[in-house]
This record gives C-alpha cells, structure tokens and sequence, in this order.
C-alpha cells in the first residue's frame, strides 16, 4: 500500500473518532435540555398546587366573613323579632331567621369541608416542593458532570483536529480532495479493505487479477462506489 494511502486509513480512523467525539458533545446539549425541561414542569407542579391551596384559603375566608355578617344579621332578626306586632310579621321573621340559620349551619359545614381541603393541600405543596428541589439538586450535579465531559471531549477533539491537519499535511491533494468529496457525501468509510475479493463498501465483486494487484499493494478506485479498495490485515480474496 501506497504511504499516502496508509496515511489517509489513518486519518480515516481519526475522522472516525472525531464523529464519535461530536456525536458525543451532541448529545450533552440535548440531555442538559431534558433535564431543564423536566425541572420546569416540577416547577409548574409546585406553582399549580401553590394556586389550589391559595384559592382555598381564599374560599374559606370568604365563608367565614359569610358567616360573621349571617350571624350579625340574625342577631338583628332576632332582636327586631321582639318589635314585631301582628302574627303575620312575626311569623315572616321567624321564616327569615330560620332561612339564616339554615345558612349558617350550611358554611360551618363547607368551612369544615375547606378545613380537610387546606390539610391536604398543605401537603400537597409540600411534597411537590420536595420534588422539585430533590432534581434541582440532581439535575446540578448532573449539570457539573456533563460540563466535566464537555471539557474532556473538547480536549479529545483539539488533540484530534491537530493529529489530522498534521497527518494531511502529508497527503496528496487530489487523494485528500477525493476523500474529503466521499467523506463530505456522507459515504462513511471512504478506504475499505478488499473483503473475499468484493469492495469492502459496496461488495462489488473485483477482476480476480484485480484482487491479486490490490494484494500486492496497487491502490483501486472500485467504479460502482468510487471508495479506495486496499489491502489490509483482515482482507481476503474470493472464496476464501
Ligand atoms: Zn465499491
């Protein structure tokens, strides 16, 4: 095999290791923005379960202003009730302080109702607060680890990117431009080994003749594919 060729395997297998780095570091951004997500919809649980125990305190006081002004105004009827003259008059105020009690007894029930409500809401908020701030404290300790490899993977790359600039500095630029061109057209491997006498990328049979020259280290441009066909430590020749 040709140096250049050797080289371009090389630079191969570098260019591999930098896909993996960027999918890798790919991957941090998106993870980061899972666990955001999920930290925002805690929160929204929290703010929501703050809402309902607001509003029923809300309703509850409500019933107990009800409540005082029902209880002044029965003790209105009951006094006006002495200053009634006929029996039709004191039998409508007797109605209506009837009506009133009736109303009264109504809102202690509701407020023991809210009472039970407040409870459970209480610990409703309190437990959504817990889980809120048990991922806040997760999420940041996940946040520190994955910067951690963020900083590692950028490392890895630049120490990649200059392994390849020094090693295509080396190769010739119609061989580079070549792989850069099938590298660019998402083809993958752009070297592959000759592999029972077949290209290695698209398993096109090759002359036997062919084979037996790429064996003895003849670079071949398989016309179906248009990769680099060589010959490495795992190639083999047709039924082999
Ligand atoms: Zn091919």
């Amino acid at each position: 095999m040709k140096d250049d060729l050797k080289k371009l395997l090389l630079m191969q297998d570098i260019d591999s290791r930098i896909d993996r780095a960027t999918a890798e570091m790919d991957e941090i951004p998106r993870e980061k923005l899972i666990h955001e997500r999920e930290l925002e919809s805690q929160k929204a649980d929290y703010e929501k379960e703050k809402r309902k125990l607001e509003e029923i305190k809300e309703f509850s006081a409500n019933c107990y202003e009800n409540k005082e002004a029902s209880e002044k105004m029965l003790a209105e009827f009951k006094n006006k009730l002495l200053q009634m003259k006929t029996n039709a008059e004191y039998s409508a105020m007797t109605e209506q302080i009837e009506f009133v009690k009736k109303k009264i007894s109504d809102l202690d029930i509701e407020i023991l109702e809210k009472m039970y409500e407040e409870e459970q809401g209480e610990q409703d908020l309190v437990d959504a607060k817990k889980i809120w701030e048990r991922n806040t404290k997760r999420a940041e300790k996940r946040q520190d680890i994955l910067d951690g490899q963020l900083e590692v993977l950028k490392e890895n790359m630049d120490k990649l990117m200059t392994e390849r600039r020094d090693i295509s500095s080396g190769i010739g630029k119609r061989l580079l431009d070549k792989y850069e061109q099938l590298r660019g057209a998402g083809r993958g491997l752009v070297v592959v080994g000759l592999q029972k006498g077949a290209c290695g990328g698209c398993l096109t049979n090759i002359p036997p003749q062919t084979a037996v020259e790429i064996s003895q280290g003849t670079t071949f441009v398989c016309p179906i594919c248009g990769r680099f066909v060589v010959w490495k430590d795992d190639s083999s020749m047709a039924g082999v």
